[in-house]
């Protein structure tokens, strides 16, 4: 299957010369597919092209994404979550999340996820397959489409493991970069974090990319090995205070700060001492911690944090010098939590 997302000027280029028309059709071809006005699914409609071009590239299996809308929710706060399925009739989800000035798209990485966090819907339902570039990319168009913005912002933290992705991963952002114009250092990368592929990734980066300018956010979730267990259960793989070296590496490597995400769950991960134990594992080094109020999930065994207790965990990081901000879950109304949106549809 021949996809025309994430194409690059000089590939649609070379398209348009190899079926004997002029390089410029390459470039109307690309004006087309990331102008995000356009409302772009198949080639009939890049009505700027000779009409035997695009029945001899439609006979050829070229297409642009695959994928389809099987669900859609807009939460109060104009949070769109979007249920898609794709070409091998599997589900992923991404979600639109908008501000007065930026419109953030969280996307999937994979079909489900082999990371089994207790505290995740998706979790729960192990890896189908990973994602190839195109249909991440295409995750892009369905929320410019159904939002009428543009896309300003990108964060990987929708279904999946980013890092278990890793080449689609980076072709996709290098797409995301050169042709949907969004600058590597307003896309986020969320991971739980795998032995060796911090350090892969920034290699990686350097080679596909040519530079490693994205922020990098661990999954962090604990202020030790014991408690980290018992939120992830794969984190025995990987020790914490590995984790936290490969990323000072990490730092070092591409001189971007590292995030590290923290999911209050009550009575677990969430008293004072907690917040002492994390400092003391995060000092000395570039790093940031974002502190993220837990949307509950029908069936699983956490709580979320009170407001107060997440108010006092948060002064606490600061007088210890360490640097946090809070970000509230948006979308709570409408199954805007990871995974919900999937689990509560007809389609699996
Ligand atoms: S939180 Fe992310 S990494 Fe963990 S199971 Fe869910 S999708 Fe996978």
């Amino acid at each position: 299957m021949k996809n025309l997302l994430g194409s690059s000027i000089t590939d649609l280029e070379t398209i348009a010369l190899n079926y004997g028309h002029a390089a410029y059709r390459g470039r109307q071809i690309y004006n087309w597919l990331y102008n995000y006005k356009n409302k772009k699914k198949n080639i009939d409609q890049i009505e700027v092209l000779p009409l035997d071009f695009r029945v001899k590239l439609k006979e050829d299996g070229y297409k642009v994404g695959e994928l389809n809308i099987l669900e859609k929710n807009l939460a109060n706060d104009g949070t769109l979550k979007l249920l898609l399925s794709t070409g091998d009739d599997q589900s992923i989800e991404c979600v639109g999340i908008p501000t007065e000035k930026r419109l953030t798209a969280c996307l999937s990485s994979q079909v489900g996820c082999p990371m089994d966090c207790k505290f995740c819907a998706t979790g729960k339902e192990g890896l189908k397959r990973s994602l190839k570039a195109y249909e991440i990319l295409d995750q892009i168009l369905f929320i410019e489409n159904e939002m009428n913005r543009k896309v300003t912002n990108i964060v990987f933290m929708g279904m999946g493991e980013p890092l278990l992705n890793i080449e689609n991963l980076l072709f996709s952002i290098k797409s995301i970069n050169e042709d949907f114009n969004i600058s590597q250092r307003k896309i986020t990368i969320s991971t739980v974090a795998i032995p060796q592929m911090i350090n892969k990734l920034a290699q990686k980066s350097l080679q596909i990319l040519g530079k490693c300018q994205f922020t990098l956010a661990i999954s962090l979730h604990a202020p030790n090995q014991k408690i980290r267990e018992m939120i992830i259960p794969s984190a025995k793989n990987y020790d914490i205070n590995n984790i936290v070296e490969d990323c000072k590496e990490f730092v070092r490597k591409t001189g971007r700060r590292v995030s590290f995400e923290y999911l209050m769950l009550g009575d677990l991960n969430d008293n004072l001492n907690d917040a002492d134990e994390l400092s003391e594992l995060l000092k000395g080094f570039q790093c940031h911690v974002n502190l993220i109020q837990y949307n509950q999930i029908d069936d699983v065994q956490f709580k979320q944090t009170s407001f107060r207790s997440l108010q006092l965990f948060q002064s606490r990081l600061l007088n210890n010098g360490t640097a946090v901000s809070f970000r509230r879950s948006r979308g709570l109304d409408k199954n805007a939590a990871c995974g919900q949106l999937r689990q509560n549809a007809k389609y699996q």
